[in-house]
C-alpha cells in the first residue's frame, strides 16, 4: 500500500528524513530537513507538486533547494511548480542540466508533463558539498544511468537515485545509459561503509552493507 503522507525514514538531533512517494506512488521523493531553523532540501520531486507542497507545508519546513539525482522525468516532474511556489534553487549535475529542458532526453515524452524541469541555479560536480544549515550534503559523481547521474551522501544517508536500487540497478538503455560507465559507478559505491542508509529512487529502502552481501550487481 502506498502511503500518502510522508514516511520517516531517518531521524537524529540533527534532521530529520521522510520519504514522500510520488507518480503514483513509483518515484521516491525525499524530505530532508535540518532541525535548527527547519530547512528543507527536496531531493527528486518527480511529480504530484500539489501534494508535495502540502507535505511542506504540513512539515512546516523551510524548503530552500531541489536537488535532482538525475534529470529524468520521473525525478524532475515537479521541479518548476516547487520553484515557483517556494522560490527554490534548482541543483542537478551539469551533465544532465540539459535534461531540465529537453524532453527527448529527460524522457518526459513517455509521461504526461510539459518537459520543462526549471531554472538549474546550481550546476553539480564530483565533490561539491551542497549545505543546508550546519547539514552537508556531499555530491558523488555516479554515471551510467545518466551522464550526470549522482549520488548524495549526507551523515548515515546515501541517496542513490536510479543508481543503486534495493537488490537491483538502474537501467542504462535510455538516453545517454552506460553500462561500463555504472559498473564502475557501483564499484565505487562498494567502497564507502557498510552502515549507510540507501535511499533510492524507486523502491524500498535498504543498508550498503545489504546490498553488498546480496545484490547480485555489487557482488564481487
Ligand atoms: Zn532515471
Ligand atoms: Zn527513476
Amino acid at each position: 500500500m502506498i502511503s500518502k503522507t510522508p514516511v520517516l525514514i531517518a531521524e537524529t538531533e540533527g534532521y530529520i528524513c521522510y520519504r514522500r512517494p510520488v507518480m503514483h506512488g513509483v518515484t521516491n521523493c525525499y524530505i530532508l530537513l535540518e532541525r535548527v531553523e527547519n530547512k528543507a532540501a527536496i531531493i527528486d520531486p518527480g511529480g504530484d507538486a500539489a501534494a508535495l507542497t502540502e507535505a511542506i507545508k504540513e512539515l512546516e519546513a523551510k524548503p530552500e533547494i531541489i536537488i535532482n539525482t538525475h534529470g529524468h522525468w520521473d525525478h524532475i516532474g515537479a521541479n518548476k511548480a516547487l520553484q515557483q511556489h517556494f522560490g527554490l534553487a534548482i541543483a542537478i549535475h551539469k551533465a544532465d542540466a540539459p535534461m531540465l529542458k529537453d524532453s527527448a532526453i529527460s524522457a518526459a515524452r513517455i509521461f504526461a508533463g510539459d518537459g520543462d524541469g526549471g531554472e538549474v541555479k546550481r550546476l553539480l560536480k564530483e565533490g561539491d558539498i551542497i549545505e543546508l544549515g550546519a547539514l552537508e550534503i556531499e555530491v558523488l559523481h555516479t554515471p551510467g544511468h545518466t551522464p550526470g547521474g549522482i549520488c548524495l551522501k549526507c551523515d548515515k544517508m546515501l541517496f542513490t537515485g536510479d543508481t543503486l536500487f534495493n537488490l537491483s540497478i538502474g537501467r542504462t538503455d535510455l538516453a545517454g545509459g552506460d553500462y561500463k560507465a555504472l559498473c564502475s559507478s557501483l564499484n565505487r559505491l562498494t567502497s564507502l561503509a557498510d552502515d549507510l542508509l540507501v535511499l533510492p529512487g524507486h523502491s524500498q529502502s535498504s543498508t550498503l552493507g545489504y546490498e553488498k552481501t546480496h545484490n547480485p550487481y555489487l557482488r564481487p
